[in-house]
């Protein structure tokens, strides 16, 4: 009998600041996820977007991570030093036809675009060709009216028409860079994920990856999208919006919390003990359907620091 493949997670944080209890939320839910189901767990650091980095980012995340007790599988990836094989499948999809240089300002664009699912929907001004004048600045893909269905294990259903929802959107940006929609696709398929478990702000980008997939011919893993930690502006807990740092002094204090925001459960003596203790519970009573179905949740002791 052919044996089933391996369950295999990731956790992809974008090295622009040091953990907080936010990035710990989605770290905990993938390790979880992938170790219940005697699965592997990667980590990737997805530090495409250069300026927007922390110097010696990566290296404090992967150093927490450690501390909290995660253990990874194999080597870590840097989205960075993978720009031949986004530049690859990028080739393939304009190989296709289905790519075509955009060269739209940003002003340009918020001046004639409507409001859809995620932002702007670009208005396909390029897509017939570039206006005389303009240059090539960014390369977009052609979305289309096919509705893009899939079920989320928290979320539930979720569909998008792309074309009316998002437009034609980004996959190598007018700086240069490779898009993060593009990246993480070519990653996912190529570390053999087969569980995306990450924050309810990428639900709607998902759909945008599921497209890439079937343009690529690449498989499209499950997905579980946990609630977002917001402060209590309704803001994503994130470097912007000021969340602490994680400091690791209260390191179970913080897995407790985590689990507890998952609606995991943990009896209230868990807290005094170890960080291999509140593991040892955790991966024993993992539940995934007592998770929350909202996309955030406010919660009271991360107000952002002034
Ligand atoms: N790098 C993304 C972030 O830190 C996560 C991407 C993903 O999990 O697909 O928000």
């Amino acid at each position: 009998m052919a044996q089933t493949p391996k369950a295999r997670g990731r956790f992809a944080p974008s090295p622009t600041g040091p953990l907080h209890i936010g990035s710990l939320i989605a770290a905990v839910a993938s390790y979880l996820d992938a170790r219940s189901r005697q699965g592997e767990w990667l980590v990737r650091i997805e530090d495409l977007d250069l300026p927007r980095q922390m110097p010696g980012g990566a290296g404090l995340i992967l150093r927490t991570l450690e501390e909290y007790g995660f253990e990874w599988d194999g080597e870590v990836v840097y989205q960075s030093q993978r720009d031949a094989y986004y530049q690859d499948a990028l080739q393939q999809l304009a190989s296709r036809g289905l790519l075509y240089p955009c060269g739209c300002s940003r002003k340009e664009i918020a001046d004639s675009a409507v409001h859809g699912t995620d932002g702007l929907v670009y208005p396909g001004t390029c897509r017939h060709g570039l206006a005389p004048g303009k240059s090539a600045r960014a390369w977009r893909i052609k979305a289309d009216d096919r509705p893009i269905s899939f079920h989320d294990a928290v979320q539930g259903k979720i569909s998008q028409v792309l074309s009316r929802d998002i437009g034609d959107f980004v996959l190598k940006r007018a700086d240069g860079l490779f898009a993060y929609q593009l990246a993480v696709v070519v990653d996912d398929e190529m570390q053999g994920i087969t569980h995306v478990v990450r924050g309810a702000d990428l639900l709607d980008s998902t759909p945008r990856q599921i497209f890439l997939q079937r343009a690529l011919g690449f498989a499209t893993p499950a997905y579980l999208h946990v609630p977002v930690a917001t402060n209590a502006a309704g803001e994503k807990l994130s470097k912007q919006t000021l969340a602490q740092a994680l400091d690791s002094l209260n390191k179970t204090e913080d897995l407790w919390q985590v689990l507890t925001f998952l609606q995991q459960s943990p009896p209230d003596e868990l807290r005094r003990d170890s960080c291999a203790g509140i593991w040892r519970w955790a991966m024993q009573h993992w539940q995934p359907s007592r998770i929350p179905r909202r996309r955030a949740i406010p919660t009271q002791n991360q107000q952002p620091q002034h």
